[in-house]
């Protein structure tokens, strides 16, 4: 993929270096290219969570209507503490479906999903392939489709502190990310960090184990990557989540 002066500035930024073709001059050192196609290795379909008790509710709802749920949601204790919910951010039918956690501090009093350090990095990642979450200019709506994508949460109010977010938590919040999934119909999901792989792919397997390989969730490809919060405090694991980016893109395009 030949990267535009753009694109090659926003890797600098992520830490990562470009492959080069290695140089034919004598002696000259030869990188590695990233794996990308050859890791393409796809894994059984896992059985879906059995129908979490509300899943059936949302089943008829419309984006509006859904958002409406999650806004008066008191399912579980963390809409004590919210300032509000954060529903999701992007395009209702983007080909790329982004999960991450939970809300942070500033997801909190903005209301849209990794808008902290975090989101400052994963818009990063994401334009170094072209994506974004704001709507592109100047395209029809398919054209955007392909470009913009749609981020959730797997948790939709903010864990006090930031805390992990408890099982049941998860469980309960779980049918609204289900039904998300469900309007969007991505053409691949990028699942970041354990709870987003823990509720779409019913694994604790950690990360590093479960990266590097095409992933199944109800048919739709799934990439497991790296947290961006996470490759914030470990900088030298961000090739890898590049080497993620780069195989979700080869999956994407089969
Ligand atoms: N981390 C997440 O997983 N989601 C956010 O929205 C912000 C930080």
């Amino acid at each position: 993929m030949p990267w535009s002066e753009r694109q090659a500035a926003m890797l600098h930024e992520m830490g990562i270096r470009l492959w080069q073709p290695p140089s034919p001059g004598p002696g000259s050192a030869v990188q590695q290219a990233p794996e990308t196609a050859a890791a393409v290795e796809v894994i059984e379909p896992r059985p879906i969570a059995a129908a979490t008790p509300a899943l059936g509710d949302l089943a008829s709802l419309g984006w509006d209507e859904l958002r409406e749920a999650v806004v008066a949601c008191t399912a579980c204790g963390l809409c004590k503490g919210r300032r509000q919910t954060v529903f999701g951010v992007g395009h209702q039918r983007a080909q790329w479906m982004i999960v991450g956690e939970a809300p942070g501090e500033q997801e909190d009093i903005q209301g849209e999903p990794f808008v902290g350090k975090s989101g400052q990095l994963l818009d990063n990642m994401l334009r170094a392939i072209g994506l974004g979450r704001a709507q592109p200019q100047g395209v029809d709506a398919d054209a955007a489709a392909a470009r913009q994508v749609y981020i959730a949460n797997t948790i939709k109010c903010r864990p006090p502190g930031n805390r992990n977010p408890e099982p049941e938590e998860l469980a309960r919040c779980e049918p609204f990310l289900i039904r998300q999934l469900q309007l969007v119909q991505p053409k691949i999901i990028l699942a970041m960090g354990r709870f987003a792989v823990q509720s779409l792919l019913r694994s604790s397997e950690p990360i590093g184990r479960l990266r590097g390989r095409v992933h199944q969730y109800q048919g739709v490809p799934l990439i497991v990557t790296y947290h961006p919060a996470y490759l914030l405090r470990n900088p030298e694991e961000k090739a890898k989540a590049w080497d993620d980016l780069c195989l979700a893109v080869a999956a994407a395009a089969r």
